[in-house]
């Protein structure tokens, strides 16, 4: 009798445990988004599943959840995603654009999916990586930052064509080494421009080697992607090997129509370097159209130092004649016959030239037909734009790339979707299309339309693939205890709508993102929940 009584005490015991637990999960849930096609980010087949969401992160996956959420949304069968993680922006506050701390929601890259950005590329960055974490409030999406090369240099060397001295070369590691400690991801370069041109493969090496130190990654604008962009591969793999950290190869692209289907070759010397061991991978947008500044046309030694010094140059007959010619020798490299391959994005003393190619303000300010005359109105330009090292004269888009090498990159496991874009203020100026619209033509164009990839591989380049060279360990993948930044959207349907002539269009058809567990769209409308946070690279002290 009384082991039997035992028996009901424990049978009621479970009982209650088991009501207590369904109750407390029933509590709990901030979100459920129910029959989703679950796409989780690893690349595997899409599988069907409700998601909870609580406090923040991933708590429940399964079919049919028993689970009562303050908020449900029925996926209807829409695809549901981690958010994506965009490694390559742009979004410090510079003089002729906004940036995070103006635009904090960034509703470019929340209507485009994003989640995560990562900034500081191409060898630009804040130097102060503390204090610029501090100055992000109401944020939108969450954001982590590179150190950039070209801004250490700057503040310690200045702008010009020179090594640094041992005390300054002390000085821009230390400046790294705190960045690093304050929350960097790792090292960017940009080997194209002032005044990171001007450095040594070995200055980078131990630039890197600090970055390595605290788990951070190497991520590269190459010197060169023309005709030396299988050296420039060669040099950042380099860099890699011998400060012993990942190589993030930004925005791959081979330029120049004289070498337009020969991207398989410097796709082949990466895997060739894998092979060895060395992680490296790569990311690209998808146009065939790059945009950056006005004085890569010029050549290196030409844009050193201030606005003065540049002027000087130019003003100078025998050096203007050099100057000529070496720009003459670039076209003629890249087999361009002029440069209406160049379209003005912002140029911010004369805003009416603003979507214009080269072509047609040579014209406009009536210069000889000719590129001869072209050649001067850049060098005008070059001088009335000033900021050098900043905007170089103005902001341009280049027709640098063709359609099948960007096909071919895509095709490519390793490359990540990033957009290389900025937080855009709606309607100013003639901005890059891919600030608002990479990932879904990606989804559009590449995955839809064209079948370049598929939708799981797509999704995988933009969230695991960019997580696991980051290290955001808890990011990237729709999987219980991970971050909740998500993403639901109909494959169907999903579009972007910014074009070079008219690219003040959001994207469609992400309906719902979730940012850090709160929606921060809903409906295909920013809720204005700001849920975005500064990410701090995982050797962070
Ligand atoms: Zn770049």
């Amino acid at each position: 009798m009384r082991r039997l009584l035992r028996v009901v005490r424990d049978v009621i015991v479970v009982a209650i445990l088991f009501t207590v637990s369904r109750l407390s999960l029933a509590a709990d849930a901030d979100i459920l988004i129910r029959n989703a096609r679950v796409v989780d980010g690893t690349g595997s087949p899409w599988f069907l599943s409700d998601v909870a969401v609580t406090d923040g992160r991933i708590s429940a996956m399964g079919r049919n959840l028993n689970v009562d959420a303050a908020s449900t949304i029925d996926a209807g069968g829409r695809v549901l995603a981690p958010g994506f993680i965009d490694v390559h922006t742009h979004v410090e506050s510079g003089t002729s654009r906004e940036g995070l701390i103006d635009l904090p929601r960034a509703d470019n890259f929340l209507l485009d999916g994003v989640t995560t950005i990562i900034t500081g590329n191409c060898g630009g960055s804040e130097i102060d990586v503390a204090a610029y974490a501090n100055s992000l409030a109401g944020l939108g999406i969450n954001v982590a930052t590179l150190i950039g090369h070209n801004s250490v240099r700057r503040e310690v060397v200045g702008l010009d064509d020179r090594a640094p001295t041992n005390d300054e070369m002390t000085l821009m590691k230390a400046i790294v080494d705190k960045a690093m400690r304050d929350g960097a991801v790792g090292l960017s370069t940009g080997l194209l421009y002032v005044p990171g041109t001007y450095a040594e493969t070995s200055e980078v090496v131990e630039l890197a080697k600090v970055a390595a130190g605290y788990g951070g990654v190497y991520a590269t604008h190459m010197r060169e992607q023309g005709a030396m962009l299988h050296e420039s591969v060669t040099e950042a793999v380099t860099i890699g090997r011998e400060a012993n950290l990942p190589v993030q190869i930004s925005h791959l692209k081979v330029k120049g129509r004289t070498r337009w289907g020969t991207i398989g070759s410097v796709i082949e010397l990466i895997e060739s370097f894998r092979r060895e061991g060395v992680d490296v991978v790569v990311d690209a947008y998808p146009y065939e159209r790059a945009s950056t500044n006005l004085g890569v046309n010029l050549p290196r030694w030409a844009v050193a130092g201030s606005v003065a010094d540049i002027a000087g140059r130019i003003e100078d007959l025998e050096t203007n004649q050099r100057i000529v010619a070496g720009m003459k020798d670039m076209l003629e490299d890249g087999g361009y016959p002029d440069y209406s391959f160049a379209t003005v994005a912002r140029f911010v003393p004369n805003e009416s030239y603003n979507g214009l190619t080269i072509t047609e303000i040579n014209k406009l300010r009536e210069g000889s037909p000719d590129i001869d005359g072209e050649i001067t109105t850049i060098l005008d330009m070059m001088v009335e734009g000033g900021q050098a090292g900043v905007s170089q004269g103005a902001s341009m888009i280049y027709h640098y790339m063709s359609e099948q090498d960007v096909d071919t990159i895509f095709r490519y496991p390793n490359a990540a979707v990033a957009s290389d874009g900025g937080v855009i203020n709606y309607g100013s100026g003639n901005p890059h299309p891919r600030s608002y619209g990479t990932n879904a033509r990606i989804l559009a164009n590449y995955v839809r339309a064209r079948n370049v990839m598929t939708l799981e591989d797509a999704v995988r380049r933009m969230t695991s693939l960019p997580a696991r060279t980051f290290s955001f360990h808890d990011r990237g993948i729709v999987r219980p205890g991970f971050v909740a930044d998500l993403v639901l959207f109909d494959p169907d349907r999903v579009q972007d709508k910014a074009t070079f002539e008219n690219p003040h269009q959001y994207t469609e058809g992400f309906d719902y993102v979730v940012v850090n567990g709160e929606l921060a769209v809903a409906g295909g409308k920013p809720t204005d929940l700001r849920a975005g946070a500064f990410v701090k690279g995982s050797g962070a002290l």
